[in-house]
């Protein structure tokens, strides 16, 4: 009975996912139904989720599109595709986001970044995963991403580590990311 459920569960899972797949692609006007999927995002706020796993370390930005290019709406004009290239460009290459202190012997293993349109908002997510020798020399982080997306004012950081957790709202006066003790 228990695998029945689970097994019920997943299906519905799959089907959601589906649908919203669906809706983004088709349904752009009904905003009821697309915002939901796209988590709840407050404009100038940008998300840093920074993961660690043994010698492992992940950094996952997710930013309101309006952070990022300053507008939510599907780049249709030139001039706003062009500023969505530049900024996937610039989100590409982790030292415009982050600095990680050389020390910590980190080699990164994976990049990405993508846009997500629904309804009248839209999202930039990025992530770096990094392979270190020495993590735990890491006392600090260099936060650029201040400077490479002007209308971005916080940046709203977790960090999940061996030892700590810490959640933090930082903005563009704390350039430094405190993180002694945390990995
Ligand atoms: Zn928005």
């Amino acid at each position: 009975m228990k695998f029945l459920l689970c097994f019920f569960l997943l299906t519905n899972l799959t089907v959601l996912a589906e649908d919203d797949h669906h809706d983004h692609n088709h349904h752009h006007n009904e905003e009821k139904e697309t915002t939901k999927s796209l988590s709840a995002h407050e404009h100038g706020v940008s998300v840093l989720n920074i993961v660690q796993d043994l010698n492992s370390i992940s950094f996952e930005f997710e930013m309101p599109g309006f952070d990022v290019v300053g507008f939510e709406y599907k780049a249709k004009k030139k001039e706003d595709i062009k500023k969505v290239r530049n900024a996937l460009n610039i989100l590409s290459d982790y030292q415009n986001m982050i600095i990680i202190p050389a020390e910590a012997k980190c080699e990164q293993e994976t990049n990405s970044a993508k846009v997500l349109n629904e309804g009248s908002h839209s999202e930039f997510i990025s992530e770096y995963i990094f392979n270190c020798k020495n993590l735990s020399s890491i006392k600090s982080i260099k936060v650029k991403f201040f400077d490479s997306f002007k209308f971005s004012k916080k940046l709203s950081v977790t960090i999940v580590s061996t030892n700590k957790k810490l959640s933090k709202i930082i903005d563009k006066t704390n350039k430094m990311l405190n993180v002694e003790g945390y990995f």
